[in-house]
């Protein structure tokens, strides 16, 4: 139930816990504070976490992505981008011209100068500021001499152009790269832009990000995954593609922690915690505890767990 302490527990409780254990094992979480952490402003834990000695690190997946990653796109966020820049780099035009890495990079070197790499030209209708795209790249965001390079018959700019699914296709030699966009394919997001900012996201779309690159990461060793509602504003079929990637998660020996009240997510769970029994003052104990099949003896519910987020059914009364 909504304000039964589900935040309270493990956003307030757990992960101030475990942040202050795994501060302790410095070097457990190389990548500590990446991904928006730092934005859920940590608190002193009020509670000892126990059998943190089971996990070599922790990772929170929430909707929303760092404050410092507002200015990049879906491809330079996933450091999918730099593999391309050096592929370009690589081609014997770019050697000749003397064009590194950074020439094919819209924020650096390369940008067309008339709009900074943004590809559209700012100017005001009275006190109203109107976006026009760019003359001199044509919106492209590159200088003229960087759109001429090209690779397996691409400029840069049609990359940044491309589809996941698209680029999936072009850029299919690269391991890395077709794990992570074959991961946010497989979330079913394959329509997303490479050069899409990622202030264009919804906060499910931003969270699905977030997951594919740290399943890009391929971790060694037992990892806490925490989810809050990762299905909210889910279709029904990109639901069931996350719940397989999750699921993919625990064979892979890591553990997902997920705060969640659809019973369709709850049925896939090893094991469930309730709290309540109402919301606000009334919440904040644990009501009932153990794995579905569990549920369905205690309460004689019918499969599919439904009515498990109502508490009065779960006190023997059986639908
Ligand atoms: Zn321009």
């Amino acid at each position: 139930m909504s304000g039964s302490g589900k935040s309270s527990l493990i956003i307030d409780s757990l992960l101030p816990g475990l942040h202050a254990s795994f501060q302790e094992k410095a070097g457990a979480r190389e990548d500590e504070g990446e991904d928006g952490e730092g934005e859920i402003g940590f608190v002193p834990p009020q509670a000892e976490v126990e059998g943190v000695e089971h996990l070599d690190g922790y990772c929170v997946v929430t909707q929303r992505l760092a404050r410092r990653f507002e200015s990049s796109c879906v491809a330079t966020y996933l450091g999918v981008w730099d593999g391309v820049r050096k592929m370009f780099a690589a081609q014997a035009e770019a050697l000749e011209q003397g064009f590194d890495a950074g020439f094919f990079s819209f924020n650096s070197t390369g940008s067309c100068p008339a709009c900074n790499g943004s590809g559209v030209v700012k100017r005001w209708l009275g006190s109203l500021p109107v976006q026009d795209r760019c003359s001199a790249c044509e919106g492209k965001r590159f200088k003229r001499a960087v759109l001429e390079i090209r690779c397996n018959g691409y400029t840069i700019a049609d990359y940044l152009e491309m589809s996941v699914s698209e680029a999936l296709v072009a850029l299919n030699e690269f391991p890395r790269i077709r794990k992570l966009l074959g991961t946010i394919e497989d979330l079913g997001m394959g329509y997303m832009g490479l050069g899409q900012s990622l202030t264009t996201l919804s906060g499910g779309e931003a969270q699905r990000l977030k997951l594919a690159k740290e399943l890009g990461k391929n971790k060694k060793g037992r990892y806490l995954y925490v989810l809050d509602e990762p299905t909210v504003g889910l279709s029904y079929y990109d639901a069931e593609k996350l719940l397989v990637l999750l699921n993919q998660l625990v064979t892979d020996n890591h553990s997902v922690l997920v705060i969640e009240h659809d019973p369709y997510v709850l049925s896939y769970c090893d094991y469930l915690i309730e709290l309540g029994p109402e919301g606000g003052p009334k919440g904040g104990t644990i009501i009932a505890e153990g794995t579905p099949e569990e549920w369905r003896m205690q309460a004689r519910l019918p499969l599919g767990l439904g009515g498990v987020s109502d508490s009065n059914r779960m006190e023997g009364d059986a639908r």
